[in-house]
C-alpha cells in the first residue's frame, strides 16, 4: 500500500470495516416479490461516499427505490477498453431470532464483522469503496477507465438490476472489456496451502415446470390413466438420475491443480475419486463436473378420493457450459410422451479463460499479499450479475480478494445464519485489490 500523502487521508484499510458495517445496518433485503425496502438508501449512501471524493455517480431506478448506480472514473489511458468493478447491493432476507447478533446491526464481534450481506456481497462493495476513496484522496489514477456500477436485486436474478441496466443503459459499459465482481478471490485452506480461487464460469440454469394431463376420475376405480402416477414416475426418472461427467476446460484446471496441491493422481475418467479426501472441494467441485436436475416442488389433486386431472412438479435444472442442448434432450427422453416441460426461468452459462493480463495482475496482487500461495481457477455452480454483462461482450471474474482462516466454511455464509467476515480479510482484501487497481 502506498503511504498516503498527508495524515489527514484515511487509508482504504482504515476506512473498510466503517463502510462495511453501515452498508450491513441498512437493510436491502430482497424478498423476490418487491416487497423489501429496496435499495435506494443503500445507493444513496454509496454515492455520498463517492461524491465526497470527487466523483459524480449517475442514478437509475428500474422501479420504485429499485436503485442502481454507475460511474465512470477517467483513467490515466482512456484509450484502452475499461475495466467494470460491480457488486450489489441488495441482500437475502434474515431471520433475527435466528441469529447470534442481529443481523442488521453490524456487530463486530470475534475479529469478525456479523451481518446479513457480510460476504454476499457488502463486503466487496466496502473494499471498492475504501480503495477508490483512498486514491481519489491522493490524486491517483488507474491505468485506464474504471466503471463503478453498484447494482440492485442481483438475488432475484437482476431483473431489476444488471439485467435492466444491460436492457436499458447499456451506453454505462461502453468500451469495457473486462469485470470483477463476487463469489471468487477467497481463500480455501488444503493441506497446508492456501489456494484462491478465482471464478471464471457459471453454470446456467433452467427452471422447468413438468405437467401431466390425464382422465380425472373416481379413487375408488380402476383407472390407469392417472396424472399423479405418470408425473411421479417422471420425476423419480429425473430425480435419480446420474448425470455424466462433462468437464470444460476451466474444470480440469480446477482438478489438476487441486490434485498437485493434495498429491493425489487425478484420474480424468473418474475425477471425485481424487477429490474425495477433502469434503469441502468434493462438494464444491462435484456439481461443476457435471449437469444437474433436481425436483423440487409437486402439485396435484385437491381431495383424497378424487384422481385429479393434471398434476405438476418444478425442477431446477443447472447445465455445465456448452450443456444445455443435452440436458433438455435428456430431460425429454426421462419424462417420456406422457409429461410435457414448459419452462419457467432461464439464464446462460458463461465461462473465459484463466489467461490474460488481468489475470496476471489478480494472481500477482494475491502473490504480493499472501507469498506462496496458489491461485486457481474455477466454476460456480450458480450465477452471479457476470452473465447479464457478459450479454454486452465483457469477460467476467469473481475475484472479491479475502485471505480467510484455515476453519472457516466460507460456502456456509452465503445466505447462512451468521454471515459474517473476519476484519483481517476485509483489510487484506483492500490491500490486494489495491495492488490489482495499480496494474490492471
Ligand atoms: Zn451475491
Amino acid at each position: 500500500m502506498p503511504e498516503p500523502t498527508s495524515p489527514d487521508v484515511p487509508t482504504a484499510e482504515d476506512e473498510v470495516v466503517d463502510i462495511c458495517r453501515d452498508l450491513i445496518r441498512i437493510d436491502s433485503s430482497n424478498y423476490g416479490d418487491g416487497s423489501g425496502p429496496g435499495e435506494r438508501a443503500a445507493a444513496e449512501h454509496v454515492a455520498g461516499l463517492l461524491s465526497e471524493v470527487g466523483l459524480e455517480p449517475q442514478i437509475f431506478e428500474s422501479a420504485e427505490r429499485r436503485t442502481s448506480l454507475v460511474v465512470r472514473w477517467a483513467g490515466e489511458d482512456s484509450s484502452r477498453p475499461g475495466l467494470l468493478v460491480h457488486g450489489h447491493l441488495d441482500v437475502v432476507p434474515a431471520e433475527a431470532r435466528d441469529w447470534t447478533y442481529d443481523p442488521f446491526a453490524a456487530e463486530v464481534a470475534d475479529g469478525c464483522v456479523w451481518g446479513r450481506g457480510a460476504v454476499d456481497m457488502k463486503h466487496m462493495d466496502a473494499m471498492v469503496l475504501a480503495v477508490v476513496r483512498q486514491w481519489r484522496l491522493e490524486g491517483r489514477r488507474p491505468p485506464r477507465d474504471v466503471v463503478l456500477c453498484f447494482l440492485a436485486d442481483e438475488e432475484a436474478g437482476g431483473r431489476y438490476g444488471a439485467h435492466w441496466m444491460v436492457d436499458n443503459h447499456p451506453g454505462q459499459f461502453e468500451g469495457v472489456s473486462e469485470a470483477i465482481s463476487e463469489v471468487g478471490g477467497f481463500s480455501l485452506s488444503v493441506g497446508d496451502e492456501r489456494v484462491y480461487l478465482i471464478e471464471t464460469a457459471q453454470k446456467g440454469l433452467r427452471w422447468l415446470r413438468l405437467v401431466a394431463e390425464a382422465r380425472a376420475g373416481h379413487g375408488s376405480l380402476i383407472h390407469h390413466d392417472n396424472a399423479v402416477t405418470a408425473l411421479s414416475e417422471a420425476v423419480s426418472r429425473i430425480g435419480r438420475y446420474e448425470w455424466p461427467i462433462r468437464m470444460t476446460p476451466t474444470v480440469q484446471r480446477f482438478l489438476e491443480e487441486m490434485a498437485d496441491v493434495l498429491g493425489v493422481e487425478l484420474d480424468l475418467t473418474d475425477p471425485e475419486a481424487a477429490m474425495a479426501k477433502h469434503d469441502a472441494l468434493a462438494r464444491s467441485a462435484g456439481a461443476t463436473l457435471r449437469n444437474t436436475a433436481n425436483p423440487t416442488m409437486l402439485r396435484a389433486g385437491y381431495k383424497h378420493n378424487v384422481i385429479p386431472q393434471t398434476a405438476e412438479a418444478m425442477v431446477d435444472c443447472r447445465f455445465v457450459p456448452g450443456y444445455e442442448d443435452e440436458l433438455l434432450a435428456t430431460i425429454d427422453e426421462l419424462i417420456g410422451p406422457d409429461v410435457r416441460r414448459e419452462d419457467v426461468i432461464s439464464d446462460i452459462a458463461v465461462e473465459t479463460t484463466f489467461d490474460g493480463a488481468l489475470v496476471d495482475a489478480m494472481v500477482a496482487a494475491l502473490q504480493a499479499e499472501d507469498p506462496g500461495s496458489r491461485t486457481v481457477p474455477y466454476c460456480l455452480s450458480a450465477g452471479t450479475d457476470n452473465k447479464s454483462f457478459s450479454l454486452l461482450g465483457i469477460r467476467g471474474f469473481g475475484f472479491a480478494p479475502l485471505r480467510l482462516p484455515a476453519d472457516m466454511d466460507f460456502a456456509a455464509m452465503f445466505h447462512g445464519i451468521d454471515e459474517r467476515v473476519p476484519v483481517d480479510s476485509l483489510r487484506f482484501g483492500t490491500r490486494v485489490l489495491d495492488r490489482f487497481l495499480a496494474t490492471s
